[in-house]
């Protein structure tokens, strides 16, 4: 009998993040009159973040926390932005900021995120909060890649030490810090990338991970029957296919092998704005 992997459900998780967040706010609030705020900065229009911008809209306001977003024109020059980061940055009232992605061409993005005070740094984009979780000492993490191991410490008999595991996807956002958030853990990892797959070795890689998380952006990377028997898969990519959601993993075949999966949607995408929520509250923690 084929046994079918426990869904790792996000959503779910989400929901109790979510509702020790709501706590914490409100006890925030009665102590420092005043809610943490989170300000999202857009520089001209693009569809693929509407949904994104909405869904942190919602879920701040769920949670007593304050939201604007700030759009600007699509021809803001550099030095713009950075003025208006800077004036955000010294705004007492302002807990976190995002600059949301993608940017305009003319505007480089690694440097403004050195612009983002690292208290309010609520993505974990600037060079110092990324440089603190090679020393495992972070207070606000990338938040994907934190999702990715609430979803991993909400499995209570997975103990991580020594286990094995592979990192497919190797972005600043994603692969890099996970990878480093699992060897703070004394996790075994390997990570993978484009050249992996270019040279046919993605297979053997995948097959020995006892976890697997894969953030690439490419539907159904990786087959199902590469999935080694009872691993734990975390399926960060979203790819629209023929009008609906899809992940990296081959579900359907993987969910034979693994012992626990995440679905897609509803795996890690609902995980990773709880941790955007809980960064807020925690920057705000941080700048009393
Ligand atoms: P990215 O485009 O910055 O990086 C993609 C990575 O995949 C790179 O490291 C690249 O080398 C690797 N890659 C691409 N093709 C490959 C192949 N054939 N074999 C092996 N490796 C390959 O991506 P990102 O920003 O990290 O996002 C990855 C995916 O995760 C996207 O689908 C994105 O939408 C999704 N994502 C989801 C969430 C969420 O909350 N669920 C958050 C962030 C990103």
């Amino acid at each position: 009998m084929i046994m079918a992997a426990k869904l790792l459900d996000g959503k779910a998780l989400a929901a109790k993040i979510k509702k020790g967040l709501l706590a914490d706010v409100s006890s925030l609030r009665i102590r420092y009159k005043r809610s943490p705020k989170l300000v999202s900065v857009q520089v001209g229009e693009d569809p693929a973040s509407e949904i994104y911008l909405k869904s942190q809209r919602k879920n701040a306001e769920a949670l007593g926390i304050e939201y604007s977003l700030e759009k600007l024109d699509a021809k803001t020059s550099q030095s713009d932005l950075i003025k208006a980061i800077d004036k955000l940055n010294k705004d007492a009232s302002v807990s976190g900021i995002i600059v949301q992605m993608p940017i305009p061409q003319h505007i480089d993005g690694k440097i403004i995120s050195r612009y983002i005070s690292p208290l309010k740094d609520i993505e974990a984009v600037h060079p110092q909060n990324m440089g603190e979780i090679v020393f495992g000492k972070a207070k606000i993490l990338p938040c994907t890649a934190a999702a990715c191991m609430e979803l991993l410490n909400s499995i209570d008999s997975l103990d991580l030490y020594g286990k094995e595991a592979v990192v497919v996807g190797h972005s600043e956002i994603v692969g890099k810090p996970l990878a480093l958030l699992l060897l703070n853990k004394f996790v075994t990892t390997t990570v993978c990338h484009i050249a992996t797959g270019e040279r046919g070795a993605l297979p053997d890689f995948v097959k020995k991970a006892e976890i697997l998380i894969v953030a690439c952006g490419k539907a159904c990377l990786v087959k199902g029957d590469w999935i080694k028997e009872g691993a734990i898969v975390i399926d960060v990519g979203i790819n629209r296919v023929e009008g609906k959601i899809v992940g990296d993993v081959e579900f359907d075949k993987a969910q034979e092998k693994a012992s626990y999966i995440t679905p897609v949607p509803g795996g890690v995408g609902p995980l990773t704005v709880a941790m955007l929520m809980k960064n807020v509250v925690e920057a705000f923690k941080l700048q009393q």
